[in-house]
């Protein structure tokens, strides 16, 4: 049959919708739903006999046709249930991923939001008084005593608390920023530009690679309303590079009456320490005196997307007027993420209990029994001619925290066989379980670091697939 006469045989969607009636293939959709699906269908067995009409001429019988395109229609239904935001395995290292959602949430904080999406909540109802209560109170208490500040408020995230505050505290007024702090983190949040919409005037000093207290004090003028420092999240200026220390800073805001303010970044509550580099913990931010602190929630803390404002009351209360805070308030569901980690860390166990922090302390040795048994499970399973080895792998803490420093780990390198390291990383992200693998000088690596409960599982079935799967 030429390709003519079949596209005159594709049927109308009216009549396959009654071919349909009783198909169980397709029970419990609406009619509109499936007339849709059998409408795409029916474009891509178009396309489909175009592509053929140039090789072969089109060869669908009437009833063939009616069938591939039923058939297209089911693929066409399980995209539709397929959530396009879904669970993948962090093969990167990465631990805080920026693309693969930062901060996985422990089994406490998971719980928390389970229990407050199910039904109803305490969210804006004060459950002593019998009315009407804040939003904000939740995490507050948790966050000044474990910050030591004196109040804290919780918004959408660190972005929104940046803006808030500047908006809040220095609409209209200059704000000094070191040039070497100018950053742009995460392509869309670039700090002159919050400074801008903020309302604040941005006045820049020093250079990118020394900025002298001095800078900072010429700058200063009747129109200042703070000095604001930005952790450097994304990257390490090394070398000829100075700063004022924390406490200069704070001191030439005294002596000035201006208000000294910390963007943290990625705000750990526990000391990091790791191969050598110190990440300044939110309560050493304000034990030097600084007057606001922002951080993320979902970096090193380990909750879900949130900022944190924590400093002194009396700013915080003015912050608390600013209208903006209504646009950047944050949402019950990752208010309750925030409530059930800072209880993780009220226990005095978080380092244990907040994944992102059992990941980042895995020592060498744990990590490379970790790989060794996974090789053991992938191994009899590898095609003939595949080759799996251990490898030594180094990654980054990521979320903007330690720019400088590598991580040592170990994962899997596999070399396939008739086919190139990265048609099978393409393969594996290709899924409804996909796997995110690195490339590594043409072979496929797969850090373990990162791995969930029963990751390992997925990968073995994942790489059984890839390998078995034709690619195009
Ligand atoms: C990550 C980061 C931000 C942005 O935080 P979000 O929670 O992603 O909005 C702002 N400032 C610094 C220094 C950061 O590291």
């Amino acid at each position: 049959m030429s390709k003519n006469e079949s596209l005159r045989h594709i049927p109308s969607v009216e009549q396959m919708l009654c071919a349909l009636q009783q198909d169980l293939r397709f029970a419990g959709l609406q009619h509109a739903v499936l007339a849709d699906l059998l409408r795409q269908a029916t474009q891509r067995v178009r396309l489909e006999l175009s592509l053929q009409s140039k090789t072969e001429g089109g060869q669908y019988s009437p009833l063939a046709l009616r069938e591939r395109i039923f058939e297209l229609a089911m693929e066409e239904k399980s995209r539709l249930f397929q959530p396009s935001l879904r669970k993948v395995v962090n093969g990167t290292g990465v631990v805080l991923h920026t693309n693969l959602g930062r901060a996985p949430l422990s089994a406490r904080a998971r719980d928390q939001v389970l229990s407050v999406m199910k039904g109803y909540s305490t969210l804006e109802y004060d459950l002593t008084a019998g009315m009407r209560g804040e939003r904000y109170s939740h995490v507050a208490g948790r966050l000044e005593s474990l910050t030591g500040a004196e109040a804290a408020i919780a918004v959408n995230n660190n972005a929104a608390a940046v803006l808030l505050v500047l908006a809040g505290i220095a609409r209209g007024r200059e704000v000094i920023v070191s040039r070497g702090e100018l950053v742009e983190i995460g392509g869309s949040f670039r700090i002159p530009d919050v400074i801008r919409q903020s309302g604040a005037i941005l006045v820049e000093v020093g250079t990118t690679n020394k900025t002298r207290l001095a800078d900072y004090e010429a700058a200063i003028s009747a129109n200042t309303a703070a000095i604001l420092k930005v952790h450097t999240s994304n990257f390490a200026i090394v070398g000829f590079t100075s700063q004022p220390s924390f406490n200069e800073i704070v001191e030439l805001c005294r002596k000035n009456n201006l208000i000294s303010i910390n963007d943290v970044g990625s705000g750990t509550l526990l000391p990091l320490e790791l191969a050598g580099h110190h990440e300044p913990t939110v309560q050493e931010c304000l034990d030097a005196g600084f007057d606001l602190v922002t951080f993320s929630g979902d970096k090193l803390l380990g909750a879900g997307q949130a900022g944190i404002i924590a400093g002194r009351k009396r700013y915080i209360e003015k912050i608390k007027q600013e209208p903006l805070l209504r646009a950047v308030r944050i949402d019950k569901l990752s208010l309750a993420a925030l409530e059930g980690t800072l209880i993780d860390y009220a226990t005095g166990n978080a380092g244990k209990l907040i994944p992102g922090w059992e990941m980042l302390k895995l020592t060498e040795t744990e990590l490379r029994q970790r790989a060794e048994k996974l090789l053991r499970e992938l191994s009899p399973l590898l095609p003939d001619g595949w080759q799996g080895r251990i490898v030594p792998t180094s990654s980054l803490s990521g979320g903007g925290s330690l720019p400088a420093v590598k991580l040592r780990g170990y994962g899997i390198e596999i070399l396939p066989f008739g086919r190139s390291a990265s048609q099978v990383e393409a393969l594996l992200r290709d899924s409804e379980y996909p796997v995110i693998a690195l490339i590594r000088e043409n072979a496929l690596v797969i850090d373990v670091r990162c791995l969930r409960p029963g990751d390992e599982q997925i990968i073995c079935a994942e790489i059984v697939r890839a390998a078995g799967r034709a690619v195009e």
